[in-house]
């Protein structure tokens, strides 16, 4: 409320003096960068976890890079066309100005604290945006506002308009070889934020573009996001006249004069709207804020009883502090959400911005977070992130939800059931890190020394407060001893890699630097998975899409000093078997003095589910040892890992161990290997099956183009499964493997000369026909 204070006695001051302006400023001297030790841990209703989403290129970074400036924390104004932007830290971002990593920044504004995160756009990076949402409490939505106009030409309001679902791998555009930034994008996040119930403010960015649209952007917002967008501002000037706002909460102008002081838009001038100077304004701003003042009484009927019955005379006379107050409610239920504009790049509107920021976005003890009332005052805290430091080794962010942090203390990681020693806390203040000595619910904080912790990973204090809590949890549940209802956060989600390809470090010497290089990358990235081919001994990574690989593959170079070689992207098959087929294997083998011998005998069919059952028969589960037992699951395992169709991993089979018998002194290891032989026999007998990765595709295209999308799918092995209207444009549904969509992106662009978008995720793996399957045979061996 504050905030609203603040403007209202302004606008008095302003009534009052006879000069018609104040000028204002907002943030510090330009020398006088913010001390960056007066740090205190700020009350928890001040506290503001927001996240910037938006469509690629929208003008998030730039966004960003200004709330810093203006709020003291940099001396600079960073620039992400010159490549010297806080947020967009690690090399790659810079020179491909897309931001990758979701990095969290804190400042403080108005005596709040803000921790921003910047969510990357690019549909490779999913998992980022979903990390960085679970620790958000609002969201600010960026968008193009001359990008409508454009789109309006082409049909396709693409990054306004995305129908996946949460939790799904998107891969749109990365299949396609060619992949460019700007191509891949969504709104995917906007459903994110949607799902998890995310307050949002939207800022209409780049007013100051000639084809900035006003009310084709609010237009497109209600059509496409199904949002109910609340216009708090009205712009003046348009293009490159653009010069300022009309706050319609307090009928004040904000103009950015050009050429004042270092024209970094920190100060600007306020006036108070005059009839007899600007009747047209003044008469645009009083329907405007009609409008805004009917909108919200809408939908919040607090508001509209205090219209009723306070100010049914002159609704206009209803103070700014209550209409910002049903905002406030308005936006916190997700009735509604405010709409600013300005002009990132030209400085101008990213003041008010963060005044809504603190003003309609809601604390941390706003917003309900499950589980976490089980730990009461103990902590809790979620790993949404882990990055390298050279210096400091792994640094990992933790969103706190109850209880505090301190350096030096002992924490437990419930995921990995261990305890770590976490040596120092820091808060990430734009590009340096402050040392704090306590951190408490609500914030985020980083920290050194947790050797252990994997992004996702849930942390306590101890393991006695996560049985409190487990206790508490039950107690409440009512549920039976032995069941244990949840108390880990739930995490991230981490989607099954569907390409993969080798990578080679330069020489022997380098494996094992190479190794580590993943190791840590992996810490950092689950969504990266690596393994060991065991014929060749080569190294796979296996990931989300093209640029996924690529950027790794970068980041080993740049970070890590390795230069590795990668092998072409391949899709990443499995297999199963189609009968079942019984083996028996024999393995006699002297190692040294000791003679091993072991005969198994099993049977494998085919089962539901994606994994490798090992069962035993009854006289064999009583007769063999828990050691022996885990040696035939090893032997089961490891064979399951290549198939003997392509090489891929085994999924949907179920293997019966009939008998195991070993001659006395035979070493588990061996066990092992002759179950593994013996599965591969069975494996072999029982027909392998191929089975592809297939994915969800759906393309949203004008009618005239809908024919030639349709033939080209058909020849990609599509199935469709429905055609919908939408407004103008079609939507075609379909299933096609994921093989068959490379290059999907450039395809689609000359069929439909780029008036169409898409987005693909994986549905299922499934089996291919006997003539693919035995094309694809082919070609592996070089026949095709
Ligand atoms: P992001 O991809 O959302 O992070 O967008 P960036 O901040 O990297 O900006 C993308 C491009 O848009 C850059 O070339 C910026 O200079 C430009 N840009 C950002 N804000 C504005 C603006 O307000 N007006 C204009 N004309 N260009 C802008
Ligand atoms: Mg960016």
């Amino acid at each position: 409320m504050l905030w609203g204070r603040c403007l209202v006695t302004a606008g008095r001051q302003s009534c009052r003096c006879k000069v018609s302006f104040i000028k204002r400023q907002y943030g510090f001297l330009p020398d006088d960068v913010k001390s960056l030790r007066a740090v205190v841990t700020p009350d928890i209703s001040k506290i503001r976890n927001i996240g910037i989403m938006a469509h690629i290129d929208a003008g998030k970074t730039t966004t960003t890079e200004r709330m810093l400036y203006y709020s003291g924390y940099t001396r600079a104004l960073g620039d992400v066309d010159d490549g010297d932007t806080v947020t967009d830290f690690m090399a790659q971002e810079r020179e491909r100005g897309i931001t990758i990593q979701s990095a969290a920044v804190t400042f403080d504004w108005n005596s709040h604290r803000i921790n921003l995160i910047d969510t990357p756009g690019h549909v490779d990076f999913t998992l980022e945006v979903e990390r960085a949402l679970r620790v958000l409490d609002g969201a600010v939505a960026v968008f193009d506002a001359s990008a409508g106009v454009e789109v309006k030409k082409k049909i396709c309001w693409f990054f306004f308009f995305f129908f996946v679902e949460y939790f799904i791998v998107l891969i749109a555009a990365s299949v396609g070889c060619n992949i460019k930034p700007h191509q891949a994008q969504t709104m995917t996040v906007w459903r994110q934020a949607e799902k998890h119930s995310i307050p949002c403010v939207c800022f209409l960015n780049k007013m100051d573009k000639p084809a900035a649209d006003l009310k084709f952007s609010m237009e497109s917002i209600r059509q496409k996001l199904k949002a109910n967008p609340i216009l708090l501002q009205v712009p003046v000037g348009s293009g490159r006249n653009f010069s300022g706002v009309v706050d319609l909460l307090t009928n004040q102008k904000l103009i950015w004069r050009p050429g004042s002081a270092r024209d970094d838009g920190r100060v600007f001038d306020t006036y108070t709207l005059d009839q007899s100077v600007e009747p047209e304004l003044v008469q645009e701003v009083g329907e405007a804020r009609a409008a805004l003042i009917e909108q919200v009484a809408d939908v919040d009927d607090e508001f509209a009883e205090l219209l009723l019955t306070k100010f049914s005379d002159d609704f206009d006379a209803v103070p700014p502090v209550e209409l910002q107050e049903a905002v406030r409610r308005v936006t916190l239920t997700r009735k509604g959400v405010p709409v600013l504009c300005g002009s990132s790049l030209r400085n101008k509107g990213v003041q008010p911005l963060l005044d809504a920021i603190t003003a309609y976005l809601p604390a941390p003890d706003e917003r309900h977070h499950d589980l976490v009332r089980w730990y009461k005052d103990d902590l809790c805290a979620l790993a949404f992130k882990v990055l390298h430091d050279k210096q400091r080794g792994p640094l990992v962010f933790l969103r706190i939800y109850s209880g505090t942090v301190k350096p030096q203390t002992a924490v437990h990681n419930l995921n990995r059931n261990c305890t770590e020693r976490m040596s120092r806390l820091l808060v990430p203040f734009a590009d340096q890190h402050v040392e704090i000595p306590s951190m408490s619910a609500g914030n985020i904080a980083l920290t050194v020394g947790l050797k252990q912790t994997v992004t996702g990973d849930t942390i306590v204090s101890s393991k006695a407060s996560a049985a409190a809590a487990a206790r508490r949890a039950q107690n409440h549940s009512g549920t039976g001893k032995g069941e244990h209802p949840s108390i880990i956060l739930s995490g991230v989600e981490v989607p099954e890699p569907v390409f993969f390809c080798t990578i080679e470090p330069p020489s022997a010497a380098k494996q094992p630097d190479l190794e580590n290089a993943l190791s840590c990358l992996q810490r950092e990235d689950p969504s990266l998975k690596v393994r060991v081919d065991p014929d060749s001994g080569q190294i796979i990574l296996c990931g989300m899409g093209e640029l996924h690989i690529e950027i790794l593959h970068d980041r080993i170079r740049r970070e890590y000093g390795i230069e590795t070689d990668l092998g072409p992207l391949q899709v990443a098959y499995r297999e199963t078997v189609l009968h079942e087929a019984s083996a028996t294997n024999t393995l006699d083998r002297t190692v040294g003095e000791r003679r091993h011998v072991v005969t198994v005998q099993l049977t494998v069919r085919p089962a539901e589910g994606a994994v490798c059952e090992v069962t035993f028969t009854k006289e064999l589960e009583e007769q063999l040892t828990a050691e022996m037992k885990e040696a035939v699951k090893n032997g089961v395992d490891s064979s399951c890992l290549q198939g003997p169709v392509l090489g891929c991993p085994v999924q949907g089979i179920s293997a019966l161990i009939q008998s195991v018998t070993t001659a006395a002194g035979t070493s588990p290891t061996m066990v092992s290997a002759c179950v593994s032989r013996c599965m591969l026999k069975a494996l072999r007998l029982a027909g392998g099956q191929v089975l592809e990765p297939v994915m969800s595709l759906e393309v949203t295209v004008g009618e005239e183009h809908l024919s030639a999308v349709l033939g080209d799918v058909a020849q990609r092995r599509g199935v469709v499964r429905d055609i919908q209207s939408r407004h103008d444009s079609k939507v075609l549904l379909a299933s096609a493997p994921l093989a068959e969509m490379m290059g999907y992106s450039t395809a689609l662009r000359t069929l439909t000369s780029g008036n169409a978008t898409f987005s693909l995720e994986l549905a299922a793996y499934e089996a291919m026909s006997s003539q693919d399957q035995n094309n694809l045979l082919r070609r592996a061996a070089g026949l095709l």
